[in-house]
């Protein structure tokens, strides 16, 4: 891990938040590269979830919400951790995670229970001093709206993007009129008062998530389910992440969320451990129920076919945005030896590198050939847009930089090329040199575009 976040750091993916003034806990900031990376996720995302399908719809809710909606949903009264104190530094622990480092199953464990074990166990704080007692600790952001102060302006930063979707869910029906099954899909901004964040950006205190809510007929549950457990794998290998450091985990009825009747977890082997990456819910008419009896709005649906109205439940895969750029670099970080020397980079997959295609003169001081790398970019960078000119340094350092941030593919214009301009008053060949295999390949330009978009 810490040669993945020094490589984050160093070439501009992600960097402290806050940085300049010592950082602020639970936060990062994403860099040019970083910032990229995340984009052409969550376009790959959208472009599965979305636009390739015709029962998708997209919202775009605000972050902010009537605080009704998180009494409606059970954040209020529910969206807690069980938090423990160091009794000398009054540094906060999560108590499960203590107990899970001390070896102890907490799977379906109450907050009575982790008390309970703590004293017994006489379990230290991480410092080597005492701990108070558990209790719970709701994670949500508070803030106030307006000018105002007081109980009535309270309101909070929304712990997850799902609720957005449910209080539109009788705007999408009045206004797009689809049929069921469908679903409502969004990307957006999560904050979570996390207790301990920890593990770079696997547990922070502002995320991104990208959530389905799938709403379908009650006997259909099932096969919704099915085809959302398919549709992550499936996503999983959009992102080139290996499918074999995935696995399920089937959550068993005592620790299941207030609203699931069935939640499967999919875990990827971190190098901290096995850890949640995304999860799967059969949320029932949980959601839209609470709504309606909280809000006095009908949200149930009326199916013109049977004549028969009811309330749809909901199937909902979702997907931690900073998660998934974690796994996609821990995948891809590798460590091998070219030509005798270490060599660190990133495997990322074509579909989401930072940069897909980097264009160099072989040499920098030969205006002629800088004149056709310059041609050759210009043309690439208009076709795929994730293109840069690269100059500096040799040929071999240029590889390695660009190896470093997962450049899969890089153009050299060499004095072949120049020769092949001669002869035939067009420009002529490239070559076109592999990251993973450090393999290189004659191309014609002409046949360059089709060449890498055969790639991607
Ligand atoms: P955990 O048990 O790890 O706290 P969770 O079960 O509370 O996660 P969900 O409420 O199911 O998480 O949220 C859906 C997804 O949002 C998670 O699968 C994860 O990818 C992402 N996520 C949740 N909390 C965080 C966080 N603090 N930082 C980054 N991503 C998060």
């Amino acid at each position: 891990m810490e040669n993945i976040i020094a490589l984050c750091k160093r070439k501009g993916f992600i960097f402290p938040g806050s940085e300049i003034y010592g950082g602020l806990s639970g936060t990062w900031d994403y860099g040019p590269l970083g910032v990229a990376l995340k984009n052409n996720i969550k376009a790959l995302w959208w472009k599965r979830f979305v636009t390739d399908r015709e029962d998708m719809f997209g919202v775009d809710a605000a972050i902010l919400m009537s605080p009704r909606v998180w009494e409606a949903s059970g954040h209020v009264g529910g969206f807690s951790d069980p938090l423990v104190e160091d009794t000398k530094t009054q540094k906060r622990y999560r108590a499960d995670h203590l107990l899970e480092e001390a070896g102890i199953d907490v799977k379906g464990m109450n907050i009575e229970a982790m008390d309970t074990n703590i004293k017994d166990l006489a379990l230290k704080s991480p410092e080597g001093n005492s701990l108070g007692d558990v209790r719970q600790f709701n994670m949500m952001f508070k803030t106030h709206i307006g000018p105002v102060a007081n109980d009535d302006s309270i309101s909070y930063l929304r712990p997850e993007t799902a609720q957005g979707m449910f209080v539109n869910f009788k705007n999408v029906l009045d206004s797009m009129h689809p049929k069921i099954p469908f679903g409502l899909a969004q990307i957006g901004k999560a904050f979570r008062n996390e207790i301990a964040p920890r593990d770079f950006i696997f547990r922070s205190r502002e995320f991104d998530q990208m959530e389905v809510e799938y709403f379908v007929h009650p006997d259909q549950w099932k096969d919704s389910f099915e085809h959302f457990q398919n549709q992550v794998h499936e996503f999983i290998s959009d992102l080139g992440i290996d499918r074999k450091k995935v696995h399920e985990l089937e959550i068993g009825p005592e620790d299941l969320a207030h609203y699931s009747k069935r939640t499967i977890d999919f875990e990827y082997d971190f190098p901290f451990g096995k850890k949640e990456l995304y999860g799967l819910a059969y949320r029932t008419d949980f959601d839209l129920k609470s709504h309606t009896e909280a809000s006095g709005q009908d949200l149930s649906y009326f199916d013109e076919e049977s004549k028969t109205r009811y309330v749809p439940h909901c199937i909902e895969p979702s997907f931690g945005l900073d998660r998934t750029v974690l796994a996609t670099l821990c995948d891809a970080y590798t460590v091998d030896e070219v030509d005798g020397e270490k060599r660190e980079y990133l495997k990322l997959s074509p579909k989401i590198a930072p940069v897909l295609v980097s264009v160099s003169p072989l040499l920098k001081n030969k205006p002629e050939l800088v004149e056709v790398a310059r041609k050759v970019y210009v043309n690439l960078k208009k076709k795929f847009g994730r293109v840069t000119f690269d100059d500096n340094g040799n040929i071999g350092k240029r590889y390695r930089r660009q190896d470093e941030i997962g450049t899969p593919f890089c153009v050299v214009v060499d004095f072949e090329t120049l020769e092949g301009v001669k002869e035939t008053g067009v420009m002529d060949t490239v070559t076109i040199r592999y990251r993973d295999s450090g393999e290189q390949e004659r191309v014609a330009i002409a046949d360059l575009v089709e060449k890498i978009e055969g790639l991607v």
